[in-house]
């Protein structure tokens, strides 16, 4: 189904924790591109709690405490209430409806094949400790988010991909049996490989609020610097400044990759025009990590400070923000109503819509006759 040309995004995040670079990088930043471009007929953010449940069914206090950091760090990041609805999923009892009947639409068998649910259960010790149904099948409740809302674009970091993909099978397979009735969503994700999956400080996997090697964006200058300083990783091999080093698979130059720009060098480290001469210097030798380090820290600091300046502007009135999560919630719930009325329809399940189907039942009885 097309939804009459309607460019509609939809995209969200878990309550786990507040939300770090790798969002920034993955999501966050491409959404503010978004709204402002003025392309959109709507937007909406959904803060995922039902699914952030799937792997924190025992920890509910953490849930429920985190809806307001990740509001928080939207509004800071200069996400506009005013443009974008914001919306909390537990509270849409249409998208657990299209949950269940979309569950019809996929094999367990291909589930499994999830690499990004695959890598998630290995992550989580869930091999070990057993799978939650819920868990396993968060895919299958990502259809129901995005397609609830007619949403055609969802801009997401690259670990979602096989999400999009899921879904839009669910769609087609949906579109086929009970006629043209869902809108088939396209993903969209950076274009910088470096944005896409912004690894962990560790460098080990992607930043990740699970694994504990993330760069909030709430954090003090203090913090970001003693992650990067402290923590995060550059070339083993390369002991001394005048060693060559090397630029792959470096995290420091990750990160590089992902947040600088020309500009940067002009403001902190004229001696280069570009990254690209910045790491030939490094792998020839002759450039220290220290003097990589302190560009990154520059660079972060300049992303951060007004990200953090406006968060503050935000926690000062709590209320303001429990009213744009409320209204956002309350648009979200009657769109997403709509869709589901439209589904059952579609699946012929609306029996209490319309009293003709009397007719249709007392046909049946007299033709049995
Ligand atoms: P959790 O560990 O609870 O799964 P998370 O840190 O993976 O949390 P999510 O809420 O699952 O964060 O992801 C929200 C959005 O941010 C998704 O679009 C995801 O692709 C993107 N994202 C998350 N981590 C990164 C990352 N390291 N790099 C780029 N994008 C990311
Ligand atoms: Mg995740």
């Amino acid at each position: 189904m097309d939804n009459g040309n309607k460019q509609i995004i939809l995209t969200g995040d878990r309550p786990t924790g507040r939300l770090h670079l790798g969002h920034y990088a993955g999501s966050l930043k491409r959404r503010v591109e978004l709204q402002n471009s003025g392309q959109f007929d709507e937007i909406y953010i959904l803060i995922a709690d039902d699914q952030a449940l799937t792997d924190n069914a025992d920890n509910p206090r953490k849930i429920r405490d985190n809806i307001v950091q990740v509001v928080l760090d939207y509004l800071s990041v200069g996400l506009d209430p005013e443009k974008i609805t914001f919306c909390v999923q537990s509270a849409l009892p249409a998208l657990h409806g299209l949950t269940f009947y979309y569950m019809n639409m996929v094999t367990t068998a291909r589930l499994a094949r999830n690499p990004t649910v695959k890598a998630e259960i290995q992550m989580r010790g869930f091999e070990d400790e057993g799978l939650p149904v819920g868990f396993f099948s968060y895919p299958v409740s990502q259809a129901a988010d995005i397609t609830a809302f007619d949403a055609n674009i969802v801009p997401v970091g690259e670990d979602q991909l096989p999400m999009i993909e899921q879904t839009r099978e669910i769609v087609e397979k949906f579109n086929r049996i009970y006629g043209e009735t869902l809108v088939l969503p396209k993903a969209v994700i950076p274009e910088n490989e470096c944005q896409r999956r912004l690894p962990g400080v560790d460098g080990k996997a992607k930043m990740s609020k699970s694994l504990g090697n993330c760069i909030y964006l709430s954090d003090t200058p203090q913090t970001v610097k003693k992650q990067i300083n402290g923590k995060m990783f550059t070339d083993p091999a390369h002991l001394r400044i005048e060693d060559p080093g090397h630029t792959e698979g470096n995290v420091v130059f990750a990160y590089l990759d992902a947040f600088c720009t020309d500009g940067h060098f002009a403001e902190y480290l004229p001696q280069y025009s570009c990254l690209e001469e910045m790491k030939e210097h490094y792998r020839r030798g002759g450039l220290g990590d220290g003097t990589c380090k302190k560009f990154l820290i520059q660079i972060l600091e300049e992303t951060l400070r007004p990200i953090r300046a406006e968060r503050a502007r935000w926690e000062a009135d709590i209320d303001a923000v429990y009213d744009i999560l409320l209204k956002g919630t309350m648009k979200a719930r009657e769109v997403t109503n709509g869709t589901l009325e439209r589904v059952q329809k579609a699946m012929q399940i609306d029996y209490f819509a319309d009293r003709r189907i009397v007719n249709e039942w007392e046909k049946i009885l007299k033709a049995e006759k």
